[in-house]
């Protein structure tokens, strides 16, 4: 979504993956070649202004607020979610 290339390509996490509610929400995510996700990884000023031009101020701060949240993820659930969405794209 950086560059073009279509070689090497990552999910790059928005907020980190280290937040569960966070994690698996599809909006939480670009598709980077590895060497532009290696770049925004070393330089994360650059990678919150290339956030906010992609999706716009409002979405990232929707997203900041739901990493925040601190009830309990319920993985089964969130496991049944996304493999409904799997299955409507033909992925499964
Ligand atoms: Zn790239």
């Amino acid at each position: 979504m950086k560059c073009g290339h279509t070689d090497s390509l990552q999910c790059a996490h928005i907020i980190s993956r280290k937040y569960g509610h966070t994690r698996t929400d599809l909006d939480n995510a670009f598709c980077l070649c590895a060497s532009c996700h290696m770049h925004f990884t070393d330089n994360p000023v650059e990678f919150g202004q290339f956030t906010i031009d992609q999706i716009g101020e409002d979405n990232y701060q929707a997203l900041i607020v739901k990493r925040r949240t601190t009830s309990k993820m319920d993985w089964d659930e969130e496991a049944e979610r996304l493999t409904v969405i799997a299955q409507e794209r033909g992925l499964i």
